[in-house]
């Protein structure tokens, strides 16, 4: 008997196909069973899916599948349910979300390749010694799992909370109270309890991964086997993707570390998610179905009654407010681990700081002279701390500091061709580069415009700086030189660690390696610097244009600042056996704002609650929910008319008149970087305090936004997308 199933594919982001197509199949297959059929010329991956197949098709059109892939168990019903949630939400194709989640050579092989890989991987899964039901070490005894650790008083308070409670969890933990620590033993608690337990742990960057990696390995490793800890993310070869994706859905992964995208692994054992630094942009996804992985991993725990812990020192503000007490509506329950290991819980004398916390100095820089870069206080003190031996970081906020080149006769700027953006100014291969669309050229000789040789970059990026500070620590020298060729001192030693000085493999690795090891005195670099590494030799800590932050235009921009500055300052100072005072300095014209006022006392708390008063009264998120639709076409003309067509036709909508009270719809306006690689770009957004109301709009609007595609308004559009819960406005 022939069977009509449907079937997932990728289907393209716009074509008219969205749902599940309808294949004909010899035997009755199960949802989730993974299958090859023909597209076209092509033979494509697909899933098939709950929806039963249409019935009004005629069947003698219909092609027959060309094939189940064997050996791989169908993907479980509450996967299926997590990505047609996240198509939903995230108003994109559930055959998109679904294939995008699965490891690419699972699409790409052929079925005589893959049939290889499988044979291969269930033969390694079966040499190791049954990882997944017999423990091979007693997982139950501290000393075989290499716990010489007695946990602190605070971590004990938490995991004790965390073991009675539901959750979701925010563990709210300064930078070096042990928030690893009670991860670890979270998921090690689970794991000895249940056989088949697994746990998922997600960081925000690939290059976080493998300190958090050697941590999960080192413990579950001698319990569970090597092969028990897979990785997942965009930096493994396919043939690794493979394996650990693989690994995990077989059930033989205990431990599934990885970033955004690990929050789609199929895993039947799911009882754990961790998310750490929780609060970083990292997690939302910023092309095709947009989804926050932190977001999906919250819902993926409810769905499948897998407890969530969130982690943070500094949580983004929707989460903290989510976390407020349960008598006031919050829905986490909060973890506090204010203190850091092992420092002194007796506040300092002089500055009332908790043990081991940098102290923060704020240099007024209206009362420094004009133009100057480094302020002499700071400058001094960098100055003081490498005739101490110690080590500094200058961290620069990108923001407002492209070298971008600049005639002052005419006034001309290098402004990208192509791009609303100008084009940075590369001394190196000297070099005019668009960091949207690429276009480079040779730095010009003179002014394009007015003849002038006098051209000079205006502003300042990691590489000038970097220069700048070389200059003004010219005469000072390292201490304690033994080397006959510098008889008076060696020079002192700066790196520089942003994208352009990372872009190798490996790179970023080997100089912070370098600036482990001491054999550099100054790091100066962008936000790379600021995040989830241990810089333990370094005292001083400072942020040069902190400023540009305050007054952005995205209302996040606080919120990030904050969060980028604290964890600055918490990398800072934490070796051992340094005993001196480690500082964060903040340049900026605005010494008293709130901002400043909270960093100084390390108070997240207070920065929150300001910050959160700010967006009730402006009914901000998370006291609204957004979406943004974006459009781009050859000019702004297009693309915003095509928005405001898509609004305007929305008032046909059967419940309209319901949902429009519920709406807060803002014109359509060019993007802040309006135009890209000659493209236009166009956004609209729409608010409402219900996010029932915006997601049921949303949905309804989607047929409206394709059907004006065909119109008059959508001549001319090469796209539209819809963001919901966008990051940046
Ligand atoms: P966080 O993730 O909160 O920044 P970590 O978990 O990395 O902090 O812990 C900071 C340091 O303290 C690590 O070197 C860790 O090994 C150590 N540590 C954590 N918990 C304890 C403990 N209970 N006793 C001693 N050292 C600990
Ligand atoms: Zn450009
Ligand atoms: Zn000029």
């Amino acid at each position: 008997m022939t069977h009509q199933i449907s079937v997932l594919l990728h289907t393209p982001a716009h074509s008219q196909v969205a749902g599940a197509l309808t294949y004909l199949s010899e035997q009755a297959l199960a949802p989730g069973t993974l299958v090859r059929v023909p597209w076209g010329k092509r033979e494509v991956l697909g899933v098939v899916w709950d929806e039963a197949a249409d019935a009004s098709l005629d069947a003698s059109k219909l092609r027959p599948i060309a094939g189940t892939l064997e050996g791989i168990d169908p993907l479980s019903a509450a996967w299926r349910q997590l990505v047609g949630f996240a198509a939903h939400y995230y108003q994109r194709s559930a055959g998109e979300v679904a294939l995008a989640a699965l490891p690419p050579q699972l699409r790409d092989l052929d079925t005589q390749q893959l049939g290889r890989r499988l044979k291969r991987h269930a033969k390694s899964a079966s040499h190791a010694a049954d990882p997944v039901t017999e423990p091979i070490a007693d997982a139950s005894s501290d000393e075989n799992a290499g716990f010489a650790l007695a946990l602190t008083p605070e971590q004990l308070a938490a995991l004790a909370t965390f073991e009675q409670e539901p959750g979701p969890f925010l563990l709210f933990g300064a930078t070096g109270s042990g928030k690893t620590e009670v991860y670890l033993h979270a998921a090690q608690q689970l794991l000895a309890r249940h056989p088949a337990a697994q746990v998922m742990v997600m960081v925000p960057e690939i290059n976080l991964t493998p300190q958090l990696e050697a941590r999960f390995m080192a413990r579950f490793g001698p319990l569970y086997g090597e092969q028990a800890v897979v990785s997942m993310h965009s930096g493994m070869t396919p043939a690794q993707r493979l394996k650990s994706w693989l690994a995990a859905h077989s059930g033989a992964a205990r431990v599934v570390l990885g970033t955004r995208m690990a929050v789609f692994a199929s895993m039947p054992g799911l009882q754990l998610i961790i998310v750490d630094e929780e609060h970083d942009p990292s997690y939302k996804q910023q092309e095709g179905a947009r989804y926050s992985a932190r977001d999906l991993a919250v819902y993926r725990g409810r769905l499948e009654g897998a407890k969530v812990m969130l982690g943070s020192a500094t949580p983004s503000l929707e989460s903290w407010h989510h976390s407020r007490p349960a008598d006031q509506g919050g829905r986490y329950v909060r973890l506090n681990m204010p203190n850091r290991v092992g420092a002194s819980t007796v506040p300092d004398a002089k500055s009332g700081l908790l043990g081991g916390l940098p102290w923060v100095r704020r240099v007024d820089m209206n009362h420094q002279p004009k133009k100057c870069v480094f302020s002499p206080p700071l400058l001094q003190a960098i100055e003081e701390r490498i005739a101490k031996g110690e080590q500094c970081m200058i961290f620069l906020n990108r923001r407002g500091y492209s070298p971008v080149l600049h005639c002052t006769d005419c006034d001309w700027k290098s402004q990208c061709a192509h791009c609303s953006a100008y084009r940075v100014f590369h001394k190196i291969d000297r070099t005019l580069r668009c960091h949207h669309c690429g276009f480079t050229e040779r730095v010009p000789r003179a002014c394009p415009s007015c003849g002038n040789v006098d051209i000079a970059p205006l502003g300042r990026g990691t590489e000038q700086l970097e220069e700048h500070l070389a200059e003004l620590l010219s005469a000072v020298r390292r201490p304690h030189s033994v080397s006959a060729q510098w008889p008076e001192g060696e020079p002192v030693r700066i790196a520089r660690i942003d994208a352009d000085t990372t872009r190798l493999k490996g790179e970023l690795e080997s100089q912070l390696a370098r600036v482990h090891a001491g054999e550099v005195d100054v790091l100066v670099g962008t936000q790379m610097i600021a995040k989830g590494h241990d810089f333990r030799r370094i005292t001083l800590v400072a942020a040069i244009n902190a400023d540009s932050a305050l007054f952005s235009s995205d209302f996040r921009a606080p919120e990030r600042l904050f969060s980028l500055l604290m964890q600055a300052a918490g990398r800072a100072g934490r070796e051992a056996g340094i005993s001196a005072q480690s500082e964060m300095w903040v340049q900026t014209m605005h010494p008293s704002h709130p901002l400043f006022e909270a960093l100084k006392k390390h108070d997240y708390p207070a920065f929150a609650t300001q910050q959160l008063l700010e967006r009730e009264q402006a009914g901000m998120p998370p006291f609204s929910f957004q979406a943004l639709v974006r459009a781009e076409a050859r000019t702004q003309d297009i693309a915003q008319g095509f928005l405001t067509g898509a609004i305007q036709a929305a008032a046909h909508l059967p419940d309209w008149e319901q949902l429009a009270p519920h709406l807060s719809l803002f014109p359509a306006v060019p993007m802040s970087m309006a135009r890209v690689a000659n493209i236009e770009r166009a956004q609209m957004l729409i608010e409402s305090p219900s996010r029932a109301a915006l997601q049921r709009f949303l949905s309804a609007w989607q047929d409206v936004l394709h059907a004006t595609r065909q119109k008059p308004e959508g001549k001319g559009l090469i796209r539209w997308a819809i963001d919901v819960d966008p990051l940046a406005i």
